[in-house]
């Protein structure tokens, strides 16, 4: 039989070439991604298995091997996973079918960078292996039975297709090393790669030499436990940061880790991470969740069921033993542990946030302004939380400057003499909170005022009323009594001594002529150097809202 021939998709062209020129100095990655794939294959097989009983069976354990024939520089990776069909490899291998990798041709054309960090960020698949290779044959059987196929490209544009004489289930990868790329071939660089990115991988990696003699030797590459199935004080730091890589797609260091072992009703292992910088579709995600599995099979990448939205940046993986391993997207939805699990991540998350803040506050501060406004909804959603909440997150001002940050806790203890509210005021930024005239007579008697200014804190001052026993009062708001309140002031007590019958014409002209405009008009003892200033109800809107509510249409 003759090879067919057929045309990489245009998109898959210009990938190849992307990775071939701007990701030179990562080149090892290929093999990660490759590995991961090999493992994902052995992941789908032992799902399906479950259900379906006439796959075809393997004589190996669930393995991935690698080989080399050193004479001809090929490099051989293979699987006894679920294998592809002659339609699977078309799709596949011919395509970009992958989410992830769209996104990265995307960012990588876009920004024309030649930044070979991202590739940490995303996945960028089997392609990678053409920056070593000059080409590459796969022949895999898939293990629903139909004849194998043999794929083979040059990374020119287009690849062939044949039927293949292999016989057993799933992948075998041949990497034919380009003349410059020799190094690949060396058994000590393939230990350290395989080390340094594939340690966690849930099946046995085995390197497969022949020996002098002719003996074969089987040495297992990997350890044999997932870090977060590990006892803690087993792994050290470096375990966390590969894991993290590995599941996050993101290449810089994470920016804090928590390793929860729960034994109780529902046992479970879980490790999750804050990372160091917002990812880009932080406000736009509907994705969010954690890597789910069950006794070492990935379930579902993003399990939502396990992290709430206000948590959305955190990311991470949890095994529990206690979910049928064939369980779907609806019986996820409806199992009443997962629930259970949720409640203890939350629990251990934001304590360990509060750690942060205690430990390392400089840092806990870079990690607010990166995600407190996500934090910050919470308040709405997760009632049961707020009281941690309430001692996570942070405010500007009219004490801290624009650089300072206050957080309840502190604005208590250094509360004026007599204080029993937390007062505050909304606005859309810091200067033009700071130059409001409601703010006069607070300042001039030592009371401190929260500044609220990031857009969600319109919702979450209605969602949060009152911290332990203090009522959160805004100062543009109805009426606002300060007698006794912080240092008692000389001119106050001028002002309260003159006659109010002297303003009563002026009043009447202001009520008259503003009629349309505005609701009453009163003599404010709130004004130190401004002549007049807006209040709203105490139960109306304040004028930020208002502004809010006219941006948003309604
Ligand atoms: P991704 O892994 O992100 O989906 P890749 O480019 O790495 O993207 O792989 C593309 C697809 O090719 C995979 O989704 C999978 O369906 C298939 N594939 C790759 N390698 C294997 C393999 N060893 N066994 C079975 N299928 C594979
Ligand atoms: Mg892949």
């Amino acid at each position: 039989m003759t090879a067919e021939v057929h045309s990489f998709q245009a998109e898959v062209q210009q990938l190849m070439n992307l990775m071939v020129h701007s990701l030179y100095s990562n080149k090892e990655i290929f093999l990660r991604e490759l590995i991961s794939n090999a493992s994902d294959a052995v992941d789908k097989l032992r799902f399906e298995e479950i259900t379906n009983h006439n796959l075809l069976k393997s004589d190996k354990e669930n393995s991935i091997s690698i080989r080399m024939d050193k004479e001809n520089s090929i490099l051989f990776i293979e699987d006894n996973g679920i294998g592809m069909s002659k339609d699977d490899l078309m799709n596949n291998l011919g395509t970009i079918a992958s989410s992830g990798t769209k996104k990265f041709l995307e960012k990588l054309s876009e920004q024309d960078k030649k930044d070979s960090n991202l590739i940490g960020q995303f996945g960028v698949g089997f392609y990678s292996a053409f920056m070593v290779a000059k080409k590459i044959i796969v022949e895999s059987r898939s293990a629903h039975g139909a004849p194998a196929y043999k794929w083979t490209s040059l990374g020119d544009g287009s690849y062939t297709l044949e039927e293949s004489a292999k016989e057993t289930r799933g992948t075998l990868i041949e990497i034919h090393l380009k003349e410059e790329e020799k190094e690949f071939i060396e058994d000590w660089r393939i230990r350290g790669i395989v080390k340094k990115y594939s340690d966690y991988v849930t099946y046995p990696i085995f390197l497969i030499e022949t020996k002098e003699d002719g003996q074969i030797e089987e040495t297992r590459l990997n350890k044999s436990t997932p870090v977060w199935a590990r006892n803690k004080r087993e792994n050290k730091p470096e375990d966390y940061q590969e894991l993290y890589k590995q599941i996050s797609m993101d290449w810089k260091e994470p920016m804090l880790w928590e390793h929860i072992s729960v034994e109780g009703l529902v046992p479970f292992n879980a490790v999750i991470f804050v990372p160091t910088e917002a990812p880009f579709d932080l406000y736009t995600r509907d994705n969010h969740g954690l890597h789910l599995y069950v006794k070492r099979v990935s379930i579902t990448e993003k399990c939502k069921e396990l992290l709430p939205e206000y948590l959305r940046f955190i990311s991470g993986v949890v095994e529990t033993d206690e979910l049928p391993l064939n369980v779907s997207r609806e019986i996820l939805q409806q199992n009443n542990k997962l629930p259970q699990i949720k409640k203890q991540i939350i629990k251990k998350a934001l304590s360990s946030l509060q750690h942060l803040s205690t430990s390392d506050n400089e840092k806990y501060l870079k990690f607010y302004q990166t995600f407190g406004a996500v934090l910050k909804e919470g308040f709405h959603f997760d009632y049961e939380q707020h009281e941690s909440l309430s001692e996570l997150i942070r405010f500007k001002s009219s004490k801290t400057g624009k650089e300072g940050w206050v957080s309840f806790k502190e604005y208590i203890e250094r509360k004026a003499e007599g204080q029993k509210e937390i007062y505050y005021l909304t606005g859309p930024n810091f200067e033009s909170v700071e130059r409001s005239p409601h703010l006069e007579d607070l300042t001039s008697r030592g009371i401190e005022v929260l500044f609220l200014i990031d857009p969600i804190d319109e919702w979450f001052i209605m969602s949060y009323a009152k911290h332990g026993e203090f009522n959160l009062k805004s100062i543009n708001k109805g009426d606002l009594d300060l007698t006794g309140v912080g240092k008692e002031n000389e001119e106050e007590k001028k002002n309260e001594e003159k006659p109010v019958e002297e303003l009563v014409g002026l009043l009447d002209l202001f009520r008259t002529k503003l009629s349309d405009e505005i609701k009453e008009v009163k003599i404010s003892k709130r004004l130190r150097e401004s002549a007049c200033c807006l209040v709203a109800d105490e139960n109306g809107m304040t004028a930020h809202m208002e502004r809010i509510m006219k941006a948003t249409g309604q």
